[in-house]
């Protein structure tokens, strides 16, 4: 890396650790920025730093947001006695995009996976029973259909079932191993029409 100067190779550097960023990928984004006008530098330095201080975790569901209570938990019109749990904000997104699901959500922010050490205790589950304690007609599980996913879907139902609110989980019309956020609208809304329950 010494053939840049320091400041281009830390900027390098720093792209890189980005996910999905390889090194050639962060040379071009690196000079891409040095190209950009000090306004537009500025811009994406602030859109960097405010998210980063800005968002925060619906105090709800767990969802990434600006406010104490994100939208959707804040939205009387949707269902709140239907609760769809999915690994990730970006899930979320993915099923919010399909605008046909009129329930909340529950972000477990992972999944549990023994291989990488993670257990029960390192996602936001304990939250998710917590919100059982209220007026909650069905969860629907709609963690991916990684070995990961699988596992926690079963746990979860083994956990809601002896409280007697239906569980179902989102038909594999996603492709086991999809990760939910690449996949169509169209195949989404199937999985969640075509949801059986555990
Ligand atoms: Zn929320």
């Amino acid at each position: 890396m010494q053939y840049y100067s320091n400041y281009i190779g830390k900027l390098v550097e720093e792209l890189g650790r980005l996910p999905g960023i390889g090194p050639k990928s962060a040379q071009r984004l690196a000079f891409h920025i040095i190209g950009m006008s000090g306004e537009q530098v500025n811009a994406l330095s602030d859109a960097i730093r405010n998210a980063k201080n800005n968002v925060r975790y619906c105090k709800i569901c767990g969802t990434l947001t600006d406010t104490e209570v994100c939208p959707i938990c804040a939205n009387p019109a949707r269902n709140h006695k239907v609760i769809m749990v999915v690994e990730n904000s970006r899930d979320l997104a993915a099923y919010e995009k399909t605008q046909k699901f009129d329930g909340v959500y529950h972000v477990l922010h992972g999944a549990i996976s023994p291989m990488q050490g993670i257990g029960p205790d390192d996602i936001h589950l304990k939250e998710l029973i917590q919100r059982l304690q209220g007026d909650v007609d069905e969860v629907i599980i709609a963690t991916n259909s990684s070995l990961e996913g699988e596992t926690t879907a079963m746990y979860i139902s083994k956990l809601i079932k002896p409280t007697g609110i239906a569980v179902t989980r989102i038909a594999s019309g996603v492709p086991v191993g999809g990760d939910l956020e690449y996949i169509d609208e169209v195949t989404l809304l199937r999985a969640l029409e075509g949801r059986t329950t555990l």
